[in-house]
């Protein structure tokens, strides 16, 4: 269960977030949508507890205070971002880094071929030359190679709350398809909570978030099931929340 109660961010002087309230309850698909530079990428950075945001409210997961934590005891808690635009970190494979937060959380059995053995068959699963095994994380991969890339990490990591952050983007239409099954299988067998954030219908479609929320004016504007997402993406966000507010019409 994820708890974020009255949460204001700021960086620096700017407010970028304001009582921005959210629930989310174990094995529950919530979609964020809202213009750009709304603060969906904010919250998502809050949660992984980026240090470039004062933050205050409370937030917890799981009954655990995430704001005592740095980011490294947030991912150790299974919360699991999939950057808007991943980072590139030449000299660390793969492998490398995988093998060191399985073992640092306990989930390896230490045999080497049993660990190859299972990237290998993600590679394939994902369509991804079982080169990226040794490949640096994301150094010199395409848009869409970094978020299949993605998808390893989670795949290997087994994380039980997804952030995905416009994971569409970079894209082509026949990845975005492949990539959201992907992630349909892996909450069919893991049952995590997921919080995705995007524009995408063909994202929606596939996963059907049960809750759909709003972010306007620096909190949630407005909250539904699917509809709501359907109605976004027929008359945009501006009919969607005059409708719902407090507006005349
Ligand atoms: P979205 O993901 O909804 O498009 P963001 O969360 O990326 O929006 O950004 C929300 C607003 O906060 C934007 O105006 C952006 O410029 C600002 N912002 C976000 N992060 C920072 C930061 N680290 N420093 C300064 N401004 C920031
Ligand atoms: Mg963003």
């Amino acid at each position: 269960m994820l708890k974020i109660e009255n949460v204001s961010v700021k960086n620096g002087e700017k407010v970028i977030l304001e009582n921005f309230t959210l629930e989310i309850k174990p094995g529950e698909i919530h979609a964020l949508m809202g213009q750009n530079g709304a603060g969906k990428s904010t919250i998502a950075k809050v949660l992984l507890r980026d240090a470039h945001y004062d933050v205050s409210g409370s937030i917890s997961f799981h009954d655990k205070n995430l704001l005592l934590m740095n980011t490294t005891e947030v991912a150790r808690e299974g919360i699991f971002l999939v950057m808007q635009n991943p980072i590139e970190i030449a000299g660390v494979t793969n492998a490398e880094v995988l093998r060191t937060a399985l073992n640092d959380r306990g989930m390896t059995t230490g045999n080497i071929l049993e660990f190859n053995r299972e990237l290998t068959e993600h590679c394939k699963r994902l369509e991804l030359p079982t080169s990226f095994i040794h490949r640096d994380i994301n150094y010199n991969m395409s848009g869409g190679e970094k978020k299949k890339n993605a998808l390893l990490h989670l795949w290997m990591l087994k994380p039980n709350f997804l952030i995905l952050d416009e994971i569409d983007s970079g894209l082509d239409v026949d990845s975005l398809k492949k990539v959201s099954h992907s992630l349909l299988e892996y909450y069919e067998t893991y049952h995590p909570i997921i919080l995705v954030i995007t524009h995408q219908k063909t994202l929606l479609d596939i996963l059907k978030p049960q809750f759909v929320h709003i972010l306007q004016d620096k909190h949630i504007a407005k909250s539904g099931d699917f509809s709501l997402a359907e109605q976004i993406f027929k008359e945009g966000f501006g009919a969607s929340t005059m409708r719902g507010g407090e507006k005349n019409e």
